[in-house]
């Protein structure tokens, strides 16, 4: 019985195998889940463009990250993050969009139809191909900010700060992402430093206000984090530098990166344009990028808004030019 069951999953793997190495043709190829690639998705799939999505390592994007999202028009009494976005995918799911689990590791764009394969082995040749990957959280960059990754670092609040209840943590960042995590964090810690390098934080007013009337946070201005210590247990203190170049040392045990993000462009940088920071460059007021057919949309071409609404509109955009695209092909 044994034998003939393992026998039997040899060939499930088989024909498992053979799928993924076997190449799909579609007409219009869509990575990414976040409020861009959802919204290009409910709009290609209306257009009969029949798409494919890939969700990415992080299906729903960053806003599964984020607790309550109060300016997405729409929602009187504001949404959290993680049930807009299941919203978003029903939503897309409702018009016949194939939504799919995977990563896209590698392109190849030198000629239509595009070819992406998809977690190193299955390969998609795509009619159209929209780029909705996002932006990735940025680190600072220590070996010990590194070395305790997973153990007390962290980039995220709102996945991670319920091991820290009670706690003394910090993030470090001055815009409105540290600003919304520093007060998250403050309902559930017990002390939150928030290290700004300027003497000034350059989040919106609303969230410095908030930050300033939130007893359990600490601003330390001009400060830079030189080091982040910690033992067998995870994070136990970070040595910050101060304005006057002194070396202080707090006792935490949680430590947050909330500096910025990276655009996902990697995969597609030797054949499209990107700024210097990795940006998809696209034509002003369209997703077109240098390419023909190929269209880019949300946080991975937008330095200036990033905001779910803003992505969102730029799917739409991605998909209408995919579908005129198409259409002028005959
Ligand atoms: P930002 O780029 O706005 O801010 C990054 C912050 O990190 C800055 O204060 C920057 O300092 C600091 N920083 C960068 N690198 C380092 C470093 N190596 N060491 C120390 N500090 C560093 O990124 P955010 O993620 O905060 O925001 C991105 C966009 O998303 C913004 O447009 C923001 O408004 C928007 N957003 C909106 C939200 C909302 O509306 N609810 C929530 C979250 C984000 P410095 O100022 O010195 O450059």
């Amino acid at each position: 019985m044994a034998l003939f069951k393992s026998l039997d999953n040899l060939e499930d793997d088989k024909s498992q195998k053979k799928m993924d190495s076997e190449v799909e043709k579609v007409k219009c190829l869509i990575i990414g889940s976040g409020p861009a690639g959802y919204t290009a998705a409910i709009y290609a799939a209306r257009a009969n463009l029949s798409p494919v999505l890939y969700e990415g390592l992080e299906p729903g994007g960053q806003l599964t990250t984020t607790t309550e999202v109060d300016n997405y028009p729409g929602y009187p009494e504001g949404v959290t993050g993680p049930v807009m976005m299941e919203d978003l995918k029903k939503q897309a799911q409702r018009f016949g969009t194939d939504v799919r689990f995977g990563l896209a590791t590698a392109t190849d764009l030198s000629e239509r139809p595009f070819k992406v394969t998809i977690d190193d082995k299955k390969i998609i040749e795509a009619e159209t191909l929209i780029i909705a990957t996002g932006a990735t959280a940025k680190y600072l960059g220590l070996e010990s900010e590194t070395k305790y990754k997973g153990q007390g670092v962290s980039a995220c609040a709102t996945c991670d700060g319920f091991f820290y209840k009670g706690k003394d943590v910090a993030v470090v960042g001055g815009g409105d992402t540290a600003a919304e995590e520093a007060t998250y964090l403050a309902g559930i810690c017990n002390k939150v430093y928030l290290i700004i390098r300027k003497d000034y934080m350059r989040a919106s007013k609303v969230m410095v206000e908030k930050v300033i009337n939130t007893k359990n946070i600490g601003v330390l201005f001009e400060h830079t984090t030189k080091e982040i210590v910690g033992d067998m247990s995870g994070v136990t203190g970070a040595i910050l530098t101060n304005g006057k170049g002194e070396d202080v040392k707090f006792d935490i045990h949680g430590f947050f990166a909330a500096i910025g993000h990276k655009p996902n462009s990697d995969i597609f940088k030797d054949y499209l344009e990107t700024d210097e920071v990795g940006y998809i460059i696209t034509e002003p007021g369209s997703s077109k990028t240098k390419l023909d057919g190929v269209f880019a949309c949300g946080d991975v071409m937008d330095p200036h808004y990033r905001q779910a609404i803003t992505a969102a509109g730029s799917g739409c955009k991605a998909a209408i030019d995919a579908e005129r695209f198409l259409g002028s092909q005959g």
